[in-house]
């Protein structure tokens, strides 16, 4: 009788420990480090890893599982390097600030996050919200919510009165004096302290807004707001906790200022002069233009009432410049990540960046090896992420045909795997 149970004991632990593989059949699959489109592939994925990539379409075993793609171009899963995804555009926006919860914005990124999973995006870098954005990479990493990986900022870091100081434009009995436990810093000593509040929180990368911004409350789009001392200090105190660093910026003595103290990305960087293009060339750093955002938040200001006068004025000024100075960045042979500012706009069309790249003279392969590969790198996660090789995450889309030849294939994704767990397959 033991001799039975033992065996029964021994037979159960030898069927769970036969991990089951999945087959992934791909008609097409872009290599993104090497800018090709490769035909006809196996990719054998077993737990939450990529094991083997096999050419043709190798037999699986009988317990196995087989996916069919035959008719697909599959890509590493999406990476968008500029979102903020606890909030989404809408005309009451500055009036939630004083009405929402951290819970209720918590709550409301939900749906927003299973959406920007759905469109194929299977890690994103969240820059700058309440705070709700930690406790929702902790919930999508416990399995309560479904949604990309998520690398967050946390509360972006501004100076006084800067594009990302919370108050603003308040009333002054609602002003106060924020410090650097919120996010506004003013001198080396502030930015190192606000920089390990954010690592005492919870962030996984920091944010600065190191010019003035379109969608604040304030007169000037593209002002410098931090010192170079300000920002190498926030540099070194990202370094000594493992942090990269990214700066937004609109005006291009910010650009050189971010760009000399060490900064990892430029974000939107729209206004750039003729001294940038050498300079991030020189200190290998990214672009990540947000196209998407400039144009929609033109789009917006032209909707009376959408926005205050002080910000539809700046949005119609800076907005429509994003695309050619992309263009002409492209050219000069800036590197380039994507990202989409989505919240900006409607998350979900996260793809419509790849349009307007395409549109500015970048090949579509190019852009997705911005948002795949060069993501991954300027993230520091090119170990784990941002290719289909073996012994990387298994984060897999695809969409139906070539993407290559259509761009707009990028809307239309039709499988998603994250983590080695299928979301999507239709
Ligand atoms: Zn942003």
């Amino acid at each position: 009788m033991r001799s039975i149970i033992v065996s029964i004991i021994l037979a159960s632990c030898f069927l769970t420990t036969q991990a089951q593989k999945t087959y992934l059949y791909c008609g097409q699959l872009i290599d993104v480090q090497h800018l090709k489109v490769v035909k006809e592939k196996t990719i054998v994925v077993e737990g939450n890893k990529i094991v083997e990539v096999l050419d043709g379409y190798a037999k699986a075993e009988a317990n196995d599982k087989t996916i069919d793609l035959k008719t697909s171009t599959v890509m590493p899963g999406l990476m968008d390097m500029h979102v903020h995804i606890e909030s989404e555009t809408s005309p009451s926006h500055y009036l939630d600030e004083f009405t929402l919860n951290t819970a209720d914005y918590a709550l409301a990124a939900v749906p927003i996050a299973q959406r920007t999973l759905m469109a194929g995006f299977t890690s994103v870098r969240d820059l700058g919200g309440s705070g709700a954005n930690i406790s929702l990479r902790k919930a999508i990493q416990k399995g309560y919510v479904v949604g990309p990986r998520i690398y967050t900022a946390g509360k972006a870091i501004a100076t006084t009165g800067g594009h990302a100081d919370p108050t603003n434009s308040y009333r002054e009995d609602l002003m106060g004096d924020p410090g650097p436990k919120d996010g506004v810093v003013n001198g080396v000593e502030d930015a190192y302290k606000a920089v390990r509040q954010r690592y005492k929180e919870g962030s996984d990368v920091i944010k600065i807004t190191a010019s003035g911004g379109v969608l604040s409350m304030s007169a000037n789009g593209q002002n410098s707001q931090f010192t170079e001392e300000e920002i190498k200090a926030i540099v070194a105190a990202a370094k000594d906790y493992g942090f990269k660093v990214a700066a937004h910026c609109h005006g291009a003595e910010a650009m050189k200022r971010a760009i000399r103290a060490g900064v990892n990305s430029i974000e939107h960087g729209t206004l750039m002069d003729e001294e940038v293009y050498p300079l991030m060339k020189q200190y290998g750093t990214y672009l990540v233009a947000t196209m998407i955002a400039g144009r929609s938040s033109a789009d917006s200001a032209k909707i009376p009432g959408y926005f205050p006068p002080v910000v539809a004025k700046k949005a119609l000024e800076i907005g429509p410049k994003s695309q050619s100075n992309f263009a002409r960045a492209y050219k000069e042979g800036v590197k380039i990540a994507f990202g989409t500012d989505a919240g900006v706009f409607k998350h979900g069309k996260n793809w419509l960046e790849f349009k307007y790249m395409e549109e500015a003279g970048m090949p579509v392969i190019e852009a997705i090896q911005s948002a795949t590969w060069n993501a991954a790198d300027l993230m520091g996660t090119q170990a784990i992420l941002g290719s289909i090789e073996k012994n990387k995450l298994a984060d897999i889309v695809a969409v139906p045909g070539d993407p290559t030849k259509n761009v707009d294939l990028m809307g239309q994704i039709n499988f998603v795997m994250k983590d080695g767990v299928v979301y999507k397959s239709k």
